[in-house]
């Protein structure tokens, strides 16, 4: 078959195929509870919507500069003095279809064949597969045993003469922690003496909990210069609820944003005009929606840490950010995987495996759908796998009767 290796070796999106196997079952008039989704479900705020509408009914929709709107560039200039206390100007920043174009853009600007990229596990399930789509090689560095935030000596360990970029997400997905001050201090010291690329990705920087506060990483920062190596990435899926927009960004260096925008370009001339006057919309209107989606989830990780603490077997670092949760269950499967499918077959519970994400025997349990979603599918869950539960259960209007226990 004349498919190019490049393509065979990229993997299949798990969390995207998990979607589509529970879509199927629900179509099927099953009663899937998904603790897999990766979105708020939080209505758009009204501002991208009147911005989007506005710019649709002028029936003038063509394409854009490659980097984006004036106005969405502006926006995203006043958002980075605002939240990080950083003077950028427009010409810092490119504005790309989504966070995951705007990291796939970053990569192939930045990464020679067989360079290497430090990737922090746990893990966003991406960036590996993205890395390898440049021909870059990933390297993991995975923290202590139960830990979810690595230690700077095991990122230094890995570091060799072709390391190019250090990849860095907290508020982390799958986890939910946000690493320490401390460590994003040295992470940052250590970039800047190396010549290393630090790449932040912030899309869940202000999905923070109990007062806690993800560090920025221009704080530590020493060189203002144009050679700057450090990146940010962030755009409005998860703090404005606006996953289909599509709309996401990277600030950085003139020089990393001119090149960047010769392969945007190339591969996508720009990002809609629609949704980019959307994206616009939402960061200069009204922010409350932020701060009520964060109280939200703040409410909803209690419930799912309160449940999931009450299920002997399963240890759990209770999240302190993003709408996500990566409990421990080798306890009673080590083999992740195996341990979705047969979730999803028995108890009808989506729950992503931790392999994905560079995690063995952990699940992604996402909080960010209903409290009654929360409880009934960590009930599920326990009456599928723990023995002191009782032994029938309702899953919909069935009955059902555990039987391999
Ligand atoms: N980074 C992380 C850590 C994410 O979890 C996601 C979405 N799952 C993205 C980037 C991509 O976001 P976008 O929708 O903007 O492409």
């Amino acid at each position: 078959m004349s498919i190019s290796q490049l393509a065979r070796e990229i993997k299949e999106s798990p969390t995207l195929a998990l979607n589509l196997k529970a879509q199927i079952l629900r179509d099927k008039g099953e009663a899937v509870v998904h603790l897999g989704a990766g979105e708020p479900k939080s209505k758009v705020p009204v501002d991208a919507i009147l911005a989007a509408a506005g710019k649709l009914s002028t029936a003038d929709i063509r394409y854009t500069p490659t980097e984006g709107i004036p106005q969405l560039l502006k926006a995203i200039v006043r958002y980075t003095e605002e939240n990080y206390n950083k003077v950028v100007g427009p010409e810092n920043v490119l504005v790309a279809n989504g966070a995951k174009q705007a990291f796939y853009n970053l990569m192939m600007t930045l990464i020679n064949p067989q360079e290497e990229v430090i990737i922090l596990a746990p893990y966003w399930v991406s960036y590996p597969e993205i890395v390898k789509m440049v021909y870059g090689v990933p390297v993991i560095v995975t923290p202590e045993d139960g830990r979810f935030q690595p230690r700077m000596e095991d990122i230094v360990k890995c570091v060799s003469s072709y390391t190019r970029a250090i990849v860095v997400n907290s508020p982390n997905n799958p986890s939910g922690a946000v690493y320490s001050e401390e460590l994003i201090a040295e992470l940052v010291a250590y970039c800047e003496r190396k010549g290393i690329y630090l790449i932040m990705d912030d899309i869940y920087h202000k999905l923070v909990f109990d007062g806690v506060q993800a560090p920025s990483v221009y704080k530590f920062s020493k060189d203002d210069t144009d050679s700057s190596k450090l990146i940010v990435v962030n755009g409005v899926s998860k703090l404005y609820a606006m996953t289909g927009f599509r709309i996401g960004w990277i600030v950085a260096n003139r020089k990393i944003m001119q090149a960047m925008i010769n392969v945007q370009a190339q591969n996508t001339s720009c990002p809609p005009i629609i949704e980019q006057a959307a994206a616009a919309g939402a960061l200069t209107g009204v922010q409350s929606g932020v701060e009520s989606l964060r109280l939200t989830l703040q409410n909803n990780r209690d419930v799912m840490v309160r449940e999931l603490k009450a299920f002997t077997g399963v240890r759990l670092i209770p999240p302190q950010g993003t709408f996500y949760c990566l409990p421990d269950f080798s306890a009673y499967e080590r083999d992740s995987i195996k341990l979705s499918k047969f979730l999803l077959e028995k108890a009808l519970v989506v729950a992503v495996p931790g392999k994905e994400f560079g995690m063995e025997g952990h699940l992604r349990l996402s909080y960010c759908g209903t409290i009654k979603e929360i409880m009934t599918g960590v009930e599920r869950i326990k009456w599928a796998l723990d023995p002191e539960s009782p032994n029938e259960i309702y899953i919909g209007d069935r009955k059902m009767r555990r039987d391999w226990i």
